[in-house]
């Protein structure tokens, strides 16, 4: 079998007769990050790569053998866009007036809702769709700005609506899961909350809300918590969207979380305060995250952008404690966020964009593969709570990068590819 070089990832059923079948995809790289270390895997390692023969039997990955021939192309699942906002995207040539620091941004994405038709809506979220299957994406979770009416608790906004229609319509390229994204101060009342994840479980979707500096952040992290546990739907905050502050949203998601037994996912965005938490106070912190089992997804384009954002050049950075959470073992991934929107200007639906200015922006160190697994493993963690490793994966459910090194991944920014088999 030899078939689709050069392809773009492909709809599944435009490949299963190939990649559903058996061959070897030769002289590929994959990261350590992705393999079990007691697996079938058997290739030379590499810095933090196994080199070698990737075999294929009916479609799954069942083994990997050692080969002297020099690297062709780097091997990763399918990537995980787990934070971004194509209700929001590609609105920025319109905008009249446009953000500075966050709140001032919030306001200036609230004026331009006005010209949110359904048409205006699906052409953006479109868009912006086609760049995240294209940048390699098997899996999506957009955020939709939502409010909880009380006397109309499961009514959803025409974005929603919208979102959902083009998640049937995709549903063979990619999967698409729409976050409802509520101001924590509407999740204050157990009822309506109850009725709203009610709707949004039917949907497949997950329930979060924005929590800052809020007085009734606590009540409302509380009731999230305690109905998405009965309801099981997923969780996702964006939380603590600050530094020169140290707020304390994440601190109470897990007091929540591990008060109310929640055991689904909880993926948090943003935690920039966290930068503003030192010494003791901090492990403190990260230990109350691991218990919790919380996930991190940084956001690095809007934060260097927005945070400590004044009149002169910043002298601090916007993201998160990555390498502390990293080496604490909290699950940590990055996002695109805003695109071309409010919040920022210029940006991509590009997850290896995304890693790219997370390693630069926290000072990732080398070697490069390893941190592939926060586009990948780690963010798949954030929005489904597990992920499988590459030793029994589906082959359509893999991209061939046709480059030797991460560094090059990165730098370059390739076309994904299907994998081409050989006969083995
Ligand atoms: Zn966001």
């Amino acid at each position: 079998m030899g078939l689709r070089r050069g392809s773009r990832p492909s709809q599944r059923d435009d490949t299963e007769l190939n990649l559903m079948g058996s061959g070897v995809c030769r002289s590929v790289a994959v990261p350590l990050a992705l393999i079990d270390s007691d697996s079938i895997f058997r290739g030379r390692i590499l810095r933090d790569c196994m080199i070698g023969d990737l075999i294929i039997r009916n479609g799954i990955v069942v083994g990997f053998e050692p080969t002297e021939n020099e690297v062709q192309g780097i091997v990763t699942p399918r990537l995980t866009e787990a934070h971004c906002h194509l209700d929001k995207c590609h609105t920025i040539d319109r905008l009249v007036v446009t953000g500075g620091s966050l709140l001032e941004a919030i306001s200036a994405q609230e004026q331009d809702k006005i010209h949110w038709t359904a048409e205006d809506i699906r052409k953006r979220a479109e868009r912006g769709l086609s760049e995240l299957f294209d940048a390699g994406c098997r899996f999506v979770r957009t955020h939709v700005d939502c409010r909880l009416d009380p006397s109309q608790p499961s009514r959803m906004p025409l974005a929603w609506e919208i979102l959902g229609e083009l998640a049937q319509e995709w549903r063979n390229r990619l999967s698409l899961q729409r976050a409802a994204l509520l101001p924590i101060d509407d999740c204050t009342d157990a009822i309506s909350t109850r009725t709203l994840a009610r709707r949004i479980a039917a949907d497949k979707g997950a329930l979060g809300a924005f929590i800052l500096d809020q007085s009734v952040r606590s009540e409302g992290i509380a009731t999230l918590v305690r109905v998405a546990g009965d309801i099981g739907v997923p969780l996702d905050f964006h939380v603590d969207e600050s530094i020169g502050t140290a707020l304390d949203g994440l601190c109470r998601i897990a007091e929540a979380v591990i008060s109310f037994d929640y055991e689904g996912p909880v993926l948090c965005g943003h935690a920039c305060s966290l930068m503003d938490v030192n010494g003791d106070n901090l492990k403190r912190r990260l230990d109350q995250v691991a218990a919790a089992g919380l996930s991190i997804v940084s956001l690095p384009a809007s934060n260097l952008l927005l945070q400590s954002r004044g009149n002169g050049t910043p002298d601090r950075r916007g993201i998160t404690r990555v390498k502390e959470l990293m080496a604490r073992g909290i699950p940590v991934s990055f996002g695109s966020d805003n695109v071309r929107d409010a919040f920022a200007p210029i940006g991509r639906h590009d997850p290896l964009h995304s890693l790219y200015l997370g390693i630069l922006g926290a000072q990732l160190e080398q070697p490069l593969a390893q941190w592939i697994s926060c586009i990948t493993l780690n963010a798949q963690i954030g929005v489904e709570g597990s992920a499988p490793l590459l030793g029994g994966a589906r082959a359509d459910d893999l991209l061939f990068w046709p480059v030797p090194s991460a560094s090059e991944l990165l730098s370059i920014r390739p076309s994904p590819r299907s994998l081409v088999l050989e006969r083995g």
